[in-house]
């Protein structure tokens, strides 16, 4: 490849607070994937890039490279519109399980590619690894074919897409630039242009237990990707929903599994079934189709389609989920009403039990996580359980508990408690 620019004037231009063109963006990528530019040259970049912003033409440019560099997956031609659903990753956010086999019920084709946990929220992959058989690698003749007679697939994103997302995300992580809404927005939404779903419904966490905490950023952060979805001619819109407590009350791998499969039976927790069937809608509005969601998990559609799909990628609906050989309650020290629960500190507490990773390459227990029988607003009483926690290794549990310190209070007077805002908190697109 010919050196058409110069790294360190690309540096210089971020570091001064320019604007790469088209060009330069493109060559940039490119020079990466292709081991022209070395890491040094392209973090300083990053971190420049980090602390100067991109541009809205700026991050439009670097997520069509980022497309460019790998495969784009055509569905055009199946007979059921395509949509899917991205989140940008909460402490007890099982609802893709929930929501693809619910709108392959409802006529829609859900191809799901998906990638693995990383931190204290867990990956969708990892969750469905706890069922027994079930495999996270399809070719793309298998995720076509199981779009058509299932309708929805969800496996894990092959190399060949995005790979220069795969390689600056693995640099971003080591060089403390991943929380940068442009880099963030580029890199999600490369992911899912090259997946080839016609329409797209984002759910931008935002909270304490979320990569956002803040609502303004939240809904920046989903602007950004609502515009580039739109300029890469999908249908999209974003929603904000909070995620300052777990949604629901299994945190783990196998626990989540089992909660989403209640949900699919028509049963689950509250706060779990509003934000997936909020989301339902906006998916079916998108697709152009109609139906009642909560009426396709009550009637027993949305789980035969859960049992399909899992079939289909050689797991077994019916086998017994693996359950941790401890399990370690949290007592409350005093009795009322539980006034708040940490998600972040929950997410943790799981993730050091064993449910999530610390470098990908690291392996994740199907078994360990947390339960929380109590959540804000119910009542306790000294000495009963607030929290379970799960794992095979009970030398992880005093790690996992230190997480937890202050991760939720007990008020005496019910008038005390701290109201929870709304779940769905903002519509974007
Ligand atoms: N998830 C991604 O895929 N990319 C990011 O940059 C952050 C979260």
């Amino acid at each position: 490849m010919t050196a058409r620019f110069d790294a360190v004037d690309l540096v210089r231009t971020k570091r001064d607070g320019g604007e790469l063109t088209q060009d330069q963006v493109e060559w940039f990528v490119d020079s990466y994937v292709a081991g022209a530019i070395p890491d040094e040259q392209v973090a300083a970049w990053l971190m420049a890039a980090y602390l100067r912003g991109l541009s809205p033409a700026e991050v439009t440019h670097f997520t069509r490279a980022m497309v460019a560099s790998g495969e784009v997956i055509d569905l055009s031609g199946l007979s059921r519109p395509t949509v899917d659903k991205h989140s940008t990753g909460g402490v007890g956010d099982k609802v893709s399980l929930v929501l693809a086999p619910l709108l392959a019920a409802m006529g829609a084709a859900v191809p799901q590619l998906s990638g693995r946990g990383l931190g204290h929220t867990g990956g969708t992959l990892d969750k469905l690894e706890a069922i027994p058989g079930w495999r996270s690698q399809l070719s793309p003749g298998e995720v076509r074919a199981q779009l058509e007679t299932v309708g929805c697939v969800i496996c894990a994103a092959g190399e060949s897409l995005a790979p220069a997302d795969r390689k600056l995300y693995a640099l971003r992580d080591i060089t403390a630039t991943v929380e940068s809404i442009g880099l963030i927005a580029s890199s999600i939404m490369s992911k899912k242009i090259a997946e080839g779903t016609s329409a797209l419904v984002l759910d931008v966490k935002v909270g304490s237990g979320a990569f956002m905490q803040e609502r303004s950023r939240a809904s920046e952060l989903a602007r950004a990707m609502v515009d580039l979805g739109v300029a890469a001619g999908m249908k999209v819109s974003a929603l904000l929903t909070a995620m300052d407590v777990p949604l629901g009350r299994a945190v783990g791998n196998a626990v989540e599994v089992s909660e989403a499969v209640d949900v699919l039976k028509g049963g689950g927790p509250a706060d779990l079934v509003e934000v997936t069937v909020a989301l339902a809608e906006v998916m079916l509005e998108l697709a152009g189709l109609a139906g009642d969601p909560r009426r396709a998990l009550g009637d027993g559609s949305a789980l035969a389609a859960w049992e399909a799909m899992v079939r289909a990628q050689g797991g077994d609906p019916a086998a017994p989920l693996p359950v941790a050989r401890v399990a370690e309650p949290v007592l409350a020290a005093s009795s009322g009403t539980l006034s708040h629960l940490d998600a972040r500190a929950v997410g943790v507490a799981a993730w050091r039990l064993g449910a999530g990773r610390s470098r990908k390459e690291d392996p994740v227990s199907a078994t360990a996580g947390v339960i929380c029988l109590v959540k804000p607003g119910e009542d306790v009483k000294i000495g009963e359980p607030v929290l379970e926690l799960r794992t095979d290794d009970p030398s992880r549990l005093a790690h996992a508990t230190d997480a937890l310190h202050g991760a939720f209070t007990i008020v005496a007077g019910a008038g005390e408690v701290r109201p929870t805002g709304p779940l769905i908190v903002e519509r974007v697109g």
